[in-house]
């Protein structure tokens, strides 16, 4: 039997695999190898590797962590969970079946591209969801940004660090007069209209065109669209969820422990920062806390 089992080999699982191999622990990792940055040809704001393919990074951290001999990387796909602390089960969709004493949920979400034209092709190259990864390459350039909660309101002052000209296209979706006048005298331009195809041009948007024929010239777009967890193993285990503004995360504790006792959960599926960095701390940390909960 395993003393943990990890499910999802991207930034968070492979930190709470290499912490957990370090400490001698018997481990296995389970990944499918869709890391959610994958459409982006480079990642940034990563201490060591900013600006490298995000493949190469995890191909590096996966070559580290496989040279810790307690620990398992294993390609396949969790589908069933059951079990209690120190009798987890997990089966995957190839037919193979593991034990553990505890559990590392690592398996983060999908991006649920919404129907318009072009949204998909560019998602990650000049669709992109935050200024942190892939603002600095698109600064001082028109940026628009297409509404999906009030919370998109707050975004176009933080986008005021990159550029001056924004743009917010509400999609249809109706905002206090008063925000609006508010973000009209900062100089943000607003569209009321659904967006209804993104034009591209030389490997990136160069403007989209909403439903009633208007076309806004555009560098980049910035969009937050629904996602879902990648699989549903906290469904079967009946963890506690929250609901965000674009989908849900299981709710942890400060050592990434889930509702349920030996049941850890980090990265994206866990957290609503959506970052490398903060996947692979939070990995970290769940790695710790399922470690503790093992000791004498
Ligand atoms: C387009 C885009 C670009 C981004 N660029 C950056 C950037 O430049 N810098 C930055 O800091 N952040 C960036 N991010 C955010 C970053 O990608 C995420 O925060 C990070 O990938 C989260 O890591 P994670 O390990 O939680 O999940 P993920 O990277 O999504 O990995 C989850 C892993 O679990 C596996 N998996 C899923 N289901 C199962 C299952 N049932 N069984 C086994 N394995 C499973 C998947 O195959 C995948 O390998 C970007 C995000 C997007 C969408």
């Amino acid at each position: 039997m395993d003393d943990v089992i990890i499910v999802g080999g991207s930034f968070a699982g492979l930190a709470a695999a290499m912490q957990l191999g370090r400490a001698r622990r018997k481990v296995t990792l389970l990944d499918t190898g869709l890391n959610r940055n994958r459409y982006a040809s480079h990642a940034h704001n990563v201490l060591g590797f900013d600006g490298v393919p995000p493949g190469d990074v995890l191909s590096q951290a996966r070559e580290q962590v496989a040279a810790y001999p307690t620990v398992k990387l294993v390609q396949g796909r969790a589908e069933t969970v059951s079990g209690e602390p120190d009798d987890f089960t997990i089966k995957t969709a190839e037919g193979e079946s593991f034990t553990g004493r505890r559990l590392i949920l690592s398996y983060g979400i999908v991006d649920e591209f919404p129907d318009i034209p072009g949204f998909a092709e560019s998602w990650g190259k000049t669709v992109i969801h935050c200024p942190f990864c892939h603002g600095y390459e698109v600064a001082g350039r028109r940026w628009g940004l297409l509404f999906s909660s009030l919370l998109s309101l707050h975004a176009t002052s933080l986008y005021a660090d990159w550029t001056d000209d924004i743009t917010l296209i509400l999609d249809g979706n109706d905002i206090p007069d008063e925000e609006r006048s508010k973000l009209e005298k900062r100089g943000v331009k607003i569209h009321d209209g659904k967006l209804a195809a993104i034009q591209q041009a030389g490997g990136g948007i160069s403007g989209v065109t909403l439903e009633d024929g208007t076309e806004i010239g555009l560098d980049a777009l910035y969009a937050h669209p629904r996602n879902r967890p990648s699989a549903n193993l906290h469904e079967q285990l009946g963890l506690d969820t929250k609901e965000t503004p674009t989908g849900l995360m299981v709710e942890v504790d400060e050592r990434q422990k889930t509702s349920r006792d030996g049941v850890y959960a980090a990265g994206d599926l866990s957290n609503g920062m959506h970052s490398i960095t903060i996947a692979a701390y939070s990995g970290s940390m769940a790695a710790m806390g399922a470690q503790q909960s093992m000791l004498g």
